[in-house]
């Protein structure tokens, strides 16, 4: 009680309601607060418990409001400070102006920030779910088409493999396609030249599957080429080039797909549609489509581990992740070999 500031603090006092300034000083000694004006009159007098302070916030002067409404104003900060500090844990009045002032700010930049990042990391993906989902068949199956024809007029050339490869291949592929949940007719295996792109495989969200020319010859292993459609085939399955391609087109484009014209919307993905070829799937996407691989090719009786022994023949080929398209998109690291082959493994000894 001794350390309690004695001098009165200068400032200017307002009644309830009015903007009218008194020059006044406040009195802000024990629990009994008082505002003076310059004559020495008591304007207004009120216990600290019933106060309101306004949080200190750089050099803007302080209001402290007394029950009956009316206001003191002072631009000494320090001395509120002071008057405020032996009330410490029992400043009701100072908990209550904080809960109402000073964290609006700080509580709306929060919320700010918050909405920000739980946009990109729930609202985005959850959206990207909506859309799938509400897609028509009909979107993927143009897509497919446009992407097709372009890429036949721009990179492709026809196959020049022996028709006995390609049947031998086609048949071995419907062969394990019957044991996925689409069913073997939902898939179908286009042979080309892959000219610039080389050995490669992809597919697009219909159910088109393409293998090059390059790749076959490069694999003089069946089943690991057919390790390599299974795992195209898990793409297809887990819809994974249209969450690309959605997650591609942004929040706005999201919001349009799934609130807005549906049909302006789809227009949109489908100019996007070309871009498809050069999106890359997330690594996630990846290990799903490498089980995905193992699963079926084990559930068809072939080897599960066949995905592993085509990155590493290819990973052979080319020594570098960059010299191959298919490499860059599926880098052959030591630890995916590892993980196909430990689950192929897995599979193979538990589930007899
Ligand atoms: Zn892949």
């Amino acid at each position: 009680m001794a350390s309690e500031p004695e001098k009165a603090i200068a400032g200017v006092w307002y009644p309830a309601g009015s903007s009218r300034a008194t020059p006044a000083s406040l009195s802000a000694k024990g629990s009994e607060w008082k505002a003076v004006g310059s004559d020495g009159a008591v304007l207004t007098t009120g216990g600290f418990s019933k106060l309101e302070i306004s949080a200190r916030v750089g050099a803007i002067p302080r209001r402290i409001t007394f029950a009956d409404g009316s206001t003191f104003e002072t631009s000494d900060n320090d001395a509120i400070d002071a008057a405020i500090k032996p009330h410490g844990g029992r400043a009701f009045g100072l908990v209550h102006s904080l809960e109402r002032f000073h964290p609006r700010l700080a509580l709306f930049v929060v919320l700010v920030v918050v909405l920000a990042v739980g946009i990109y990391r729930y609202a985005v993906p959850a959206m990207v779910e909506v859309a799938v989902l509400v897609t028509p068949p009909v979107v993927p199956e143009l897509l497919g088409q446009s992407v097709m024809a372009s890429l036949d007029q721009t990179v492709f050339a026809p196959s020049q493999l022996d028709e006995d490869i390609r049947d031998g291949i086609s048949k071995d592929f419907r062969a394990i396609a019957a044991f996925s949940e689409r069913g073997a007719d939902a898939f179908t295996l286009n042979f080309r030249q892959g000219g610039p792109i080389g050995p490669n495989a992809f597919a697009l969200p219909d159910g088109t599957l393409v293998i090059t020319d390059e790749l076959v010859a490069l694999a003089d292993d069946r089943d690991a080429i057919l390790g390599v459609l299974a795992h195209e085939i898990g793409h297809v399955e887990h819809q994974h080039s249209l969450r690309q391609l959605y997650r591609a087109a942004g929040v706005t484009g999201l919001i349009f797909l799934i609130g807005g014209d549906i049909g302006a919307g789809i227009e949109d993905i489908l100019i996007q549609g070309a871009a498809l070829t050069s999106l890359t799937y997330s690594r996630g996407m990846e290990t799903d489509a490498d089980r995905y691989s193992v699963e079926l090719m084990y559930r068809a009786g072939r080897d599960p581990a066949a995905i592993a022994r085509f990155f590493e023949l290819l990973r052979d080929h080319f020594h570098d992740n960059s010299e191959s398209d298919f490499l860059s998109s599926h880098p052959a690291t030591p630890e995916r070999i590892e993980e196909t082959r430990r689950y192929a493994e897995e599979l193979r000894t538990g589930g007899e």
